[in-house]
């Protein structure tokens, strides 16, 4: 069972919350207001577990899968959280949803900024939250965005995924990524197996981490566009892997979402 543990900077703290058999809920806390919220309660009692006896601001979900929402009925009645935010167009879908959020949308979390990044292919209306301040850059990628992955295209297209990883990879390279899932391992394998990048200092540490039950996330961004083949549709090497005669970039996403998928 994967260790619960805490990543934090001056003025954040999040708690990264093993769900389930493989995915991270997170508590996000803003250290100078105390105000808090929890992203992707896949269950509930867990997030009870590191509450205690405090409450959350809101919930935050980034897609209306059952791994990501199943928390929400609990922790809202238990707790009298007031507001569930998702995209708009997901409304119907994500349980005690109260407020739809869309591309561009700014607020604050206590002194904390955030920003709603539209980041559709996984589900037609997935969402990363980008959490910042000064000091500090957070992005949570739900199902669109693993460590060195991607997420499949249920609803979307390999067009849509691509645009949603172009405007992922337009944030400043030194915000922390925290997805969905604990893929690492197997992702960076798939990095291997395309032979673009080394690969070898990264997969010792996450084998490392994973020995002791301990997350491998968060990395940042910068990391992430070197390690990860799908922010990397326009390496020559990658694109001469994988046998194609096109610098079509969707093209190419797709043909590697499809070799994954059979990974
Ligand atoms: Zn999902």
């Amino acid at each position: 069972m994967t260790k619960i543990s805490r990543f934090e900077t001056l003025d954040v703290v999040v708690t990264i919350v093993p769900c389930l058999e493989d995915n991270y809920s997170y508590l996000v806390e803003c250290t100078k207001t105390g105000a808090r919220v929890v992203v992707d309660p896949s269950e509930a009692k867990p997030i009870r577990g590191v509450l205690g006896d405090g409450t959350l601001d809101a919930i935050w979900c980034t897609h209306h899968h059952f791994d990501h929402v199943g928390g929400n009925e609990a922790l809202v009645s238990g707790l009298g959280i007031r507001e569930v935010l998702g995209h708009e167009s997901e409304s119907a879908r994500i349980p005690n949803f109260t407020r739809g959020v869309k591309h561009g949308e700014r607020f604050k979390l206590g002194h904390l900024d955030v920003e709603i990044l539209f980041v559709p292919g996984h589900t037609r209306g997935a969402i990363a939250y980008l959490v910042s301040s000064s000091a500090t850059r957070l992005l949570f990628s739900g199902d669109t965005l693993f460590l060195a992955g991607c997420g499949r295209l249920f609803e979307g297209t390999a067009a849509m995924m691509l645009e949603s990883f172009d405007r992922i990879a337009a944030c400043p390279d030194d915000t922390q990524i925290f997805p969905g899932h604990e893929y690492t391992a197997s992702n960076l394998r798939f990095t291997q197996s395309l032979g673009f990048v080394d690969t070898d200092d990264a997969l010792t540490e996450v084998k490392e981490k994973r020995a002791h039950d301990v997350p491998t996330v968060p990395w940042t961004l910068g990391t992430d566009k070197r390690l990860n083949a799908f922010f990397n549709v326009d390496n020559a090497a990658l694109v001469s892997k994988l046998g194609l005669a096109t610098s079509d970039r969707a093209t190419i996403f797709g043909a590697l979402r499809k070799r994954k998928d059979t990974f």
